[in-house]
């Protein structure tokens, strides 16, 4: 399994790249162009994510990339050949196997389940608002809950659940639901002691009766009052965690609701203040919402994107105020299948990392679109998918 970090260090890698002109702009990546169209650079591992960035600016394509002392290609990427990451072919290095140990071990220190269904914490609401703004569709609160008094942590990525008050059709208590946390491990008051969601109501026409339906635990989230007790369980999951590396890739994909894990990503990112995490990474939010009115914390991310324009980027798909090239609804796979050859040459950094997150639905859209880049690579995203989710790099949570 090949994972970012067992590039860690002052390791040296060549990158072999196509598709460069020699002019006044590749003049500046410090290399000259060879007969065969192939250049190769050296390229600490502290640069490795902005060479990236660079080469894909001025219309390169990276063929592979080495370690410098050789002992086998992190990637290669050939228009002749099936992309390989080469963890399928190549004996895994010493290194590689010291890590996957590494990152087991830090699995441990992943807090869950702190707080089981018989036994839940009981916190209290001390904050909901509106997150769509008039003229938009349905409504999505931002609540958060005061944990003083209990364990209760978590990290970013991670979802608690709740437990409506009451009971189902059956005289049953409700059963608890999961919700992904929209804060950082330090809360929205930066105190440690509060968690946030961004719950949706959901809400829908019955099939045959035709009547309206709300969903239980959803209404009653976003009808909580300041003041109220909640029902809190865990922390669970740990598919969607940020990964440490503070120079990473960190390409987000959300539709609606699905933007909270991010949130907390980039609140962490940008927001706040560590000693022991300071991102230089470029961070890329693309997000599907159907209107305008319906960006869910639209003033932040944009603050974001214009106070660190080098490091975050943001794409919006508005289905119903955009027009995809067929003239249909902008979704969020049309916005993906856009920028997806740059998608794809990102991707083959071990730094790059892609998350999911929304509706079930958006997956297969997503799949079609990065399917189209990897067959111009010669490759089958499928089989590229896989390993990349083996090599911890592809998160998917939706629901
Ligand atoms: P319920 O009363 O439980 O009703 C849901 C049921 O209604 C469904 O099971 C289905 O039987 C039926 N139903 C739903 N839609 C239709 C339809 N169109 N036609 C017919 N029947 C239908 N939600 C968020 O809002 N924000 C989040 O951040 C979030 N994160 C999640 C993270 C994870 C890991 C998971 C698994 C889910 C997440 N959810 C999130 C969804 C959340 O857990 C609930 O499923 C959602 O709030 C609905 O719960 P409810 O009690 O309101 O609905």
């Amino acid at each position: 399994m090949y994972s970012p970090s067992t590039l860690a260090g002052n390791r040296l890698f060549v990158y072999e790249v196509a598709g460069l002109n020699q002019n006044d702009n590749t003049d500046s990546l410090d290399y000259s162009i060879r007969q065969s169209g192939s250049v190769f650079f050296t390229v600490p591992y502290s640069r490795m994510n902005q060479e990236m960035r660079r080469i894909t600016r001025l219309g390169g394509r990276i063929v592979s990339i080495k370690p410098l002392n050789g002992i086998a290609p992190v990637a290669t990427v050939s228009s002749a050949s099936t992309p390989q990451p080469i963890a399928q072919s190549s004996p895994v290095p010493e290194q590689t196997k010291k890590k996957a140990m590494t990152q087991a071990k830090e699995k441990t220190d992943i807090p869950v389940n702190i707080y089981r269904p018989n036994q839940p914490f009981i916190g209290k609401c001390i904050e909901n608002y509106a997150l769509v703004d008039e003229g938009g569709i349905g409504i999505v609160q931002h609540v958060t809950f005061d944990l003083s008094g209990g364990d209760l942590r978590y990290l970013e990525g991670q979802s608690i659940g709740i437990i409506p008050p009451g009971t189902d059709a059956n005289g049953k208590p409700h059963k608890l639901r999961l919700y992904s946390i929209a804060s950082t491990r330090h809360g929205d008051k930066l105190d440690d002691k509060t968690v946030s969601l961004c719950v949706r109501q959901l809400e829908y026409q019955h099939p045959e009766t035709k009547e309206t339906v709300y969903g239980v635990c959803s209404t009653y989230l976003c009808n909580i009052g300041v003041g109220d007790d909640v029902a809190i369980t865990g922390p669970v999951g740990k598919e969607m965690l940020l990964p440490s590396d503070e120079d990473a890739t960190i390409i987000m994909m959300a539709t609606g609701t699905g933007i909270a894990p991010f949130r907390a990503f980039l609140w962490r990112m940008f927001k706040e203040q560590h000693e022991d995490y300071k991102f230089k990474g470029l961070a890329w939010l693309i997000f599907g919402v159907p209107k305008t009115a319906n960006i869910l914390y639209q003033e932040e991310l944009e603050q974001i994107a214009a106070e660190f324009p080098d490091n975050f980027r943001l794409t919006y798909a508005i289905s119903r105020e955009q027009q995809n090239p067929q003239g249909g609804r902008m979704y969020i796979q049309h916005r993906v299948a856009e920028h997806a050859d740059e998608i794809w040459n990102l991707l083959q950094s071990p730094k790059t990392h892609a998350y999911m997150c929304g509706l079930k639905g958006m997956e297969d859209g997503i799949n079609d679109a990065m399917s189209g880049a990897a067959t111009k690579n010669s490759a089958d995203w499928s089989v590229y998918q896989k390993q990349l989710k083996k090599e911890h790099r592809w998160h998917v949570e939706t629901y």
